[in-house]
């Protein structure tokens, strides 16, 4: 686990730095009508749905973490102050699954989509195709504009995975890419068997797992596999456990796309191989529950998905009763959900998965962190990554009470 910064200056908060021998400048942030922590045993917290909120509170950050916590009538003088006058303030979002690095678009397909085509997973191909043609400037413009999106609703920290290009050289690349932007980088060759190896699936199963595999571990933290009977295009069990066993094989840690368009094997892998996260969980049998409940591994939904094939949402309310941990991310992707807007999943989480607006805002921001095995994101506690997002309005409730709202952005500290 590296312990430094995880994001280059494009991305994250410019920490104040020690210039010289001059000590660390600390700055007091006050006029939090609301902060929350997501540490209920702050002795300042409300403990209420786990959110640990403190109102009239202050936060004092140096060097890009977190160094005080509490009232602010209780707060020590800093060598700068920034009054947010009476807003309320979050551990930034953490956006623990996307597909980041992609070219083209597929609107027409979504278009023809929510007139009654089916969905089945195999306009994959049409990325691919604009994703090969794009140069390395031409991507990195795309995703600094894509991370300009996600900072300016409130995310700081994203996970982004391969998988536009299906070849060896060209999923080195987009991880390469990635890796500029973020740590959280995911080996994702198998996200479909591409057309040109229908009929050889070993065969390419072989590469993900082989050459490819080899070419990708040096850019990837983490190995993922589309694991869903329901499509043609995607991994069986025996596939993905392979896929998933050479991956963990390299030194990366494993995270499954998994019960997506049915009942699968894809929780039960996951579970089996103490993957950090199981993703989309749109279909889970009371066996997957009680796999998830006694495990580490979360379980990741993505309601932007639901929303954008207009698919049954699952009951995340379920999923808490159940003792599971659960994150939400967006999915950004071209296909299945091109939206890079963590309120507009909070908002959706709240409206059609029967989260509380608390549970939701706890899912996008603890959650997260967990679902990345992250221990200085997700929370305001002393020592962790001053990540902090700021909303133009006084409480979390308002994400979703008022959605479409441009409410959040990413505090900019510098
Ligand atoms: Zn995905």
């Amino acid at each position: 686990m590296p312990s430094a910064p995880l994001q280059d200056d494009r991305y994250a908060a410019p920490p104040a730095r020690a210039l010289g021998d001059q000590p660390v400048s600390t700055l007091l942030v006050t006029g939090i009508a609301e902060l929350v922590t997501n540490d209920p045993a702050h002795p300042d917290a409300e403990p209420a749905e786990g959110l640990g909120t403190i109102t009239d509170a202050a936060v004092v950050v140096a060097d890009g973490a977190v160094r005080w916590v509490g009232r602010a009538v209780d707060a020590q003088p800093a060598d700068r102050a920034l009054d947010l006058g009476g807003r309320a303030l979050l551990p930034g979002f953490v956006d623990s699954h996307s597909h980041l690095v992609f070219a083209g678009d597929r609107s027409a397909e979504f278009a023809a989509r929510m007139t009654g085509q089916r969905y089945d997973g195999g306009g994959i191909a049409t990325t691919v195709a604009a994703t090969a043609e794009a140069s390395d400037d031409d991507l990195r413009d795309l995703l600094a504009a894509r991370v300009g999106e996600l900072r300016a609703q409130g995310t700081t920290t994203i996970e982004v995975k391969s998988g536009y290009a299906l070849t060896v050289e060209g999923e080195a690349r987009l991880l390469r890419l990635a890796r500029e932007l973020t740590t959280e980088t995911t080996y994702l060759g198998a996200h479909v068997v591409p057309p040109q190896f229908s009929g050889r699936r070993t065969e390419y199963v072989d590469l993900v797992c082989g050459e490819m595999l080899d070419a990708c571990a040096p850019y990837a933290r983490w190995v993922d596999v589309f694991c869903e009977p329901h499509s043609p295009h995607a991994f069986t069990e025996d596939e993905a456990r392979a896929v998933l066993a050479a991956g963990i094989a390299r030194g990366l840690l494993p995270r499954v796309h998994g019960n997506q368009l049915g009942p699968g094997p894809g929780v039960r892998l996951a579970v089996e191989l103490g993957a950090a996260s199981v993703d989309h969980c749109t279909y889970l049998s009371d066996a997957d529950l009680d796999a998830l409940a006694g495990s580490d591994t979360v379980a990741t939904l993505l309601p932007g998905v639901e929303f954008s094939t207009r698919s049954p949402y699952p009951d995340a309310r379920r999923l808490l009763d159940a003792g599971v941990r659960v994150a939400i991310a967006t999915d950004c992707n071209p296909g299945t959900c091109y939206s890079t807007s963590m309120p507009f999943m909070v908002a959706l989480a709240v409206r059609e998965m029967g989260l509380s607006p608390a549970h939701a805002v706890r899912a996008a921001t603890l959650g997260g962190a967990q679902a990345l095995r992250r221990e200085d994101i997700g929370r305001v506690v002393v020592g962790a990554r001053a990540d902090l997002t700021v909303l133009d309005a006084p409480s979390h409730r308002h994400l979703a009470y008022r959605a479409g709202v441009p409410l959040a952005r990413a505090l900019d500290l510098g």
